[in-house]
């Protein structure tokens, strides 16, 4: 199987290095990549890379992901997000690949409290999630066969992240406040990674699970929680912090003001991807401690 992974250095690209190299030969790029394009705002660049590698499987993980920056820069936005998007999903169809892609939970007004089913009604809130949205309709109207995943709270080792973050912060201030009114599941790009492989072979078996799923881990906690659980550990190691997990304060989201709106509700469903893929997606808790180790390692 030939698979082409386009932005293999973000969180999730990182980490789908590693879970697609048992399923076949992976060509990965990044903006940067020489020998083939791998920047989504060259189309025409993007167009030939896929023409020229003829792959299986593309699996874009390339996104433009700064959700506050792009309330003003729509553009760049929708031109990574969703042109790109369709490009792929154009020339996938005529190849007969199969194109997997990412979306988000933003792509939901974020009302109420009951976790978004796939069959929801969309409604983003920021330019973001617009983007995102017109990605996915992109994907869609290609008549490709594809793999959308919408996820949320992505989080990694490797990189900048929120843990890392409250770490940092924890240890040089005298206090501390995180929001506690916006519910989500925090997931790990390896479990992402996972889960794609595993969903890609399914469905090169079997072409009729191509479609919409939620991928997020199980349970569900505020930025707040997902803060506590953070320092909790962190102390348990002995590390050094000023601020003590008991001692965070919780702020409401109007008491923090972001250029882009942000969704209360972040739950995402995931019952149509376990029963699909014969899968059980593992408590939020378990991804997050593991990824504690491996940082408090490096
Ligand atoms: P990251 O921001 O970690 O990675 C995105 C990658 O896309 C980066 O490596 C970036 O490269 C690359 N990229 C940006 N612009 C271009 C471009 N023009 N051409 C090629 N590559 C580009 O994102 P995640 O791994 O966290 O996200 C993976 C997917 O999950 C995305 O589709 C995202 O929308 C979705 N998602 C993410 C969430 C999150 O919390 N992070 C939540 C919900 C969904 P560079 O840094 O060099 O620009």
């Amino acid at each position: 199987m030939k698979i082409l992974l386009l932005g293999k250095d973000g969180q999730v690209g990182w980490e789908l290095q590693r879970s697609l190299a048992v399923l076949g030969q992976v060509l990965a790029l990044n903006s940067r990549s020489q020998d083939y394009c791998g920047d989504l705002t060259n189309l025409l660049g993007l167009e030939a890379t896929v023409r020229t590698f003829a792959p299986d499987v593309i699996v874009n993980a390339a996104a433009y992901t700064a959700v506050d920056k792009a309330e003003s820069e729509r553009e760049q936005a929708f031109r990574v997000n969703a042109e790109a998007v369709g490009v792929l999903a154009h020339v996938a169809a005529e190849l007969g690949a199969l194109l997997v892609h990412y979306s988000t939970d933003y792509v939901f007004p974020g009302h109420g409290s009951a976790p978004w089913r796939e069959q929801d009604a969309v409604g983003p809130l920021n330019v973001y999630g617009e983007s995102k949205l017109a990605g996915e309709r992109a994907i869609l109207a290609s008549g490709c066969t594809c793999l959308i995943f919408r996820t949320c709270w992505v989080y990694a080792a490797r990189g900048n992240n929120f843990a890392r973050t409250m770490l940092r912060l924890a240890s040089e201030r005298d206090t501390l406040g995180v929001i506690d009114d916006q519910f989500g599941a925090p997931t790990g790009a390896e479990l992402i990674a996972d889960v794609t492989a595993h969903a890609i072979a399914g469905t090169r078996r079997n072409p009729a699970l191509a479609g919409v799923y939620h991928l997020a881990a199980s349970g569900e906690t505020t930025w707040f929680g997902f803060a506590r659980f953070v320092l909790e550990h962190a102390a348990a190691r002995g590390e050094p912090l000023k601020v003590r997990a008991a001692q965070v304060n919780r702020l409401t989201t109007d008491a923090y003001p972001t250029p882009a709106k942000r969704p209360a509700n972040s739950r995402l469903n995931t019952h149509k991807l376990q029963e699909a893929f014969a899968l059980t997606l593992p408590d939020w808790r378990v991804g997050v401690a593991r990824m504690l180790i491996e940082i408090h390692e490096k």
